[in-house]
């Protein structure tokens, strides 16, 4: 069926969960604190839709910062988590470029029951600088997730030019196939149709149904192509958008259930430490 409702979310008994969400730091420093009012806007957010646990990561470090700056944000993830223990979870955010990647994830994935590593674009996703960490995610159990796209123009090819598309995705699971990897937002940075051909023959590789771009039919279209089972709902902070094409996709009630917790459940139940 389709054309479901929020009621139909707050019906499915099960934890409904937003993989992929962002907290952020007071004033926009990303040396700062935890910008506690929007924490605790999302709860507010998520119980007027539904969802029961948001999966965050720190959104004001981008680029090639320092360590240090890594560190700050994975703080104030853990403060978010800390704070709604039952409604968040905190995803370890690392440039798996810098010297200390692999100890900041020991600490926090781990130590602290971070749930995986969150890559941005600094380094593609095949490239062998990431093969230690995406061995060490299939050893520990936990996934990968990690930013996406393939931008049409050049000014954005220009602004991400180690941004990994679904062709990196699917060189990193033919080498790493016991790793889970979760491709973000299919729905941003680009050509979701495209992608598709290299999600159809990368079974460790899931999607989330994240992004901007709302094409009609992008969700049926994403089924019809790799299955219900590998698609994991998130917002990244577009939460009608997201919402949207969950509601509105052709599933059974097993394949809504799976695309709104339940896939991602089983992801977290084969962490191994
Ligand atoms: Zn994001």
């Amino acid at each position: 069926m389709r054309y479901r409702t929020i009621e139909d979310v707050k019906r499915l008994g099960h934890p409904v969960i937003d993989c992929h969400m962002h907290v952020r730091s007071e004033r926009g420093d990303p040396a700062g604190g935890l910008d506690i009012r929007h924490c605790d806007q999302i709860i507010e957010a998520n119980a007027k839709l539904g969802i029961t646990l948001s999966c965050v990561i720190d959104l004001n470090v981008t680029g090639p910062q320092p360590y240090e700056m890594f560190h700050r944000a994975n703080d104030r993830a853990a403060a978010a988590a800390a704070r709604h223990p039952n409604h968040m979870r905190a995803w370890c955010f690392v440039n798996p470029g810098d010297p200390r990647a692999m100890e900041e994830i020991e600490q926090r994935v781990r130590d602290e029951n971070f749930i995986g590593v969150k890559l941005y674009n600094q380094h593609r996703l095949d490239d062998p600088m990431l093969d230690p960490i995406l061995d060490r995610c299939a050893v520990w159990g936990v996934p990968v997730l990690s930013h996406a796209g393939r931008p049409n123009d050049a000014e954005t090819r220009a602004r991400q030019p180690k941004i990994s598309d679904a062709s990196h995705f699917a060189a990193a699971a033919r080498k790493h196939p016991g790793t889970m990897i979760i491709e973000a937002h299919l729905g941003g940075g680009g050509d979701w149709e495209w992608a598709l051909k290299y999600l159809r023959d990368a079974p460790s590789v899931y999607v989330d149904i994240a992004g901007s771009v709302v094409d009609e039919d992008m969700m049926d279209r994403t089924v019809a192509a790799i299955g219900a089972e590998r698609l994991l709902f998130a917002t990244d902070m577009t939460y009608e958008g997201s919402m949207a094409k969950a509601l509105d996709a052709e599933l059974s009630n097993e394949e809504f259930s799976g695309l709104m917790g339940r896939n991602f459940q089983r992801i977290l139940a084969r962490r191994a430490i």
